[in-house]
């Protein structure tokens, strides 16, 4: 009898990560979202946010900050605007899980849609246009910093079921 030590038995370190996925609008037109999802459903990850967006400029241009030097800059903004496919919307959802940047890339494949391994998503569904631009139904954010970033953009925390980033409680005056 006494005291020793011994192992618990949970895992210790829980490498839980989480990212924002957004189905394009030409995933939306091309009617791929419950395929979308039931792709993702496969690596287990919670949903732990969703929504409809209609994207603003200021939305799209501050999303694709990093791109803003591509010749192919205002085609990207039209895209995710949804005005090249006549669908001016993208649905957003927020992933949270063990390991879910890689697991959610390894399914989504390469940007370029024929690079993507024919199995992926971007694979099986991207194109690329007559003007080149990489058409690939969905974004999926692409390390924690960028996901970091990415999730305040989209999402208020309220929108959110579980508490990813700490938050503080601020007094909203209204104009009268
Ligand atoms: P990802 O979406 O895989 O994180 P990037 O952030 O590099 O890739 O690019 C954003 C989007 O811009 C891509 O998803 C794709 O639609 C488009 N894109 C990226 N690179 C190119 C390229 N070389 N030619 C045409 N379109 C591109």
């Amino acid at each position: 009898y006494g005291y020793g030590k011994s192992y618990n038995s949970f895992k210790i370190k829980d490498m839980n990560q989480q990212l924002l996925v957004l189905i394009k609008p030409d995933g939306l037109k091309k009617s791929l979202t419950g395929n979308i999802l039931a792709r993702l459903s496969e690596t287990k990850l919670e949903i732990v946010a969703a929504k409809m967006v209609r994207v603003s400029r200021e939305l799209a241009v501050e999303h694709y900050k990093h791109m803003k030097d591509k010749p192919f800059f205002e085609d990207l903004i039209k895209y995710i605007q949804g005005e090249l496919h006549d669908r001016r919307k993208v649905m957003a959802m927020v992933y949270w899980g063990d390991n879910a940047i890689t697991k959610v890339r390894q399914l989504a494949g390469a940007t370029n849609p024929e690079e993507a391994d024919p199995t992926t998503i971007r694979g099986s569904y991207g194109r690329i246009t007559t003007k080149g631009l990489y058409e690939n139904v969905l974004h999926t954010s692409s390390n924690e910093l960028e996901a970091e970033r990415e999730i305040k953009l989209w999402f208020q925390p309220e929108d959110i079921i579980v508490d990813l980033y700490p938050t503080k409680v601020i007094e909203v005056k209204m104009e009268k």
